[in-house]
């Protein structure tokens, strides 16, 4: 199975920690690049069956039903879908009830919201334009429109976060009716301009605070039924994104749009962050970063982003060597023949993973 993923990087507004490849919004340039998305579809030949179409971005909710539907009916028309999730990204400003409906209406079946926080002192601080009251509001709204697999991002670690307003978070985000969670230590990058603000820097957690946001989040969404599946997402029982999940199991997948990363046809590639290249061009430029899809070292190091974890026999000796070492510091845990990150490791996913690869 395949999952097609649609790049739309169109913002409202750049927000202050954001390095994702977005662009102002303007309504004739978006026209355009969906024209160009609807080339592209026809332009591919995909014969796998699809079962995960993911608007990501950007804000996609940008988009209007009609540019959407567009793009659904050419999915429709050139691909072979399989009772496909379709999942929207949505950013939560303003009250856009009907724009909600229409989306269910149009087939999307899950939607994404760009919650962050439940804390209007840290949506502030993190220059976010929607309020607390807003994102509940999207929420509850979404549901009302029909839509039964919600979820909800959350921003960890961020200025101003105290663990009374994540907890004040929690507690509001475990009220709404979401199946899903994707909760993500703000990553402080280069350029942006949160990285040249003292003051809002100063105002982060530091490492060990970060540490306890993480470890308070996922205490506090399993306490509720949210199970975690991957170092930053959790869910309901059967509520796992399906599309998240083939970047982790190597699954293939066909990104369009400027920025996109693809793995498709037996290659890695990604598309130029060029929006005009990519709505100029009759077919999407690409840069091919490998001619082969992972081989058996990286899919070990994705498997090991999961909490279901991966079987001891696939490591090397020396990996199984570590292993004692490791599950005594807690960081890793053994149920039968398999190995897996605890809450603690997922901290240190990426130093320990490493060290295992090493
Ligand atoms: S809305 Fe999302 S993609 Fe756009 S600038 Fe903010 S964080 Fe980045």
């Amino acid at each position: 199975m395949t999952g097609i993923y649609f790049h739309i990087p169109f913002c409202a507004r750049k927000c202050p920690y954001c390095d994702f490849y977005s662009l102002p919004y303007q309504r004739e340039t978006a026209e355009a690049y969906v024209g160009a998305i609807l080339r592209n579809i026809a332009a591919y030949e995909i014969t796998d069956d699809v079962d995960s179409i993911y608007f990501g971005g950007g804000t996609p909710s940008l988009l209007t039903i009609r540019q959407i539907e567009d793009i659904l009916n050419a999915c429709q028309k050139h691909m072979h879908l399989h009772k496909p999730e379709i999942t929207l990204e949505y950013n939560p400003t303003g009250q856009r009830d009907t724009y909600l409906r229409q989306l269910r209406a149009i087939g999307v079946n899950r939607l994404s919201v760009g919650t962050q926080s439940f804390s209007d002192d840290v949506l502030h601080l993190l220059g976010r334009t929607h309020s607390a009251e807003q994102g509940k509001h999207a929420v509850l709204a979404a549901y009302a429109a029909g839509f039964a697999n919600i979820s909800c991002d959350l921003m960890l670690a961020c200025p101003g976060q105290t663990p009374e307003r994540l907890s004040h978070t929690l507690t509001e985000l475990m009220q709404l009716p979401i199946t899903h969670v994707s909760a993500y230590l703000l990553q402080i990058e280069d350029g942006t301009p949160l990285s040249r603000d003292a003051h809002l820097l100063s105002l982060c957690p530091d490492e060990d605070g970060a540490a306890d946001c993480y470890l308070q989040t996922v205490r506090a969404l399993q306490k509720a039924g949210l199970e975690q599946y991957e170092v930053s997402s959790f869910a309901r029982e059967g509520f796992e994104s399906r599309h998240n999940l083939k970047y982790w199991t190597c699954e293939p997948y066909l990104g369009i749009g400027a920025g996109a990363h693809s793995c498709f046809g037996g290659k890695r590639f990604s598309v130029p962050k060029d929006a005009k290249a990519f709505l100029m061009a009759q077919r999407q430029p690409v840069e091919i970063l490998s001619d082969h899809p992972c081989d058996t070292e990286e899919r070990l190091m994705l498997s090991l982003r999961l909490r279901r974890g991966v079987d001891v026999q696939a490591l090397s000796p020396a990996a199984k060597k570590k292993l004692p070492c490791l599950i005594q510091a807690g960081y890793l845990e053994q149920n039968g023949k398999r190995i897996a990150l605890t809450a603690e490791g997922f901290l240190l996913s990426n130093a320990i993973i490493a060290e295992l690869m090493m």
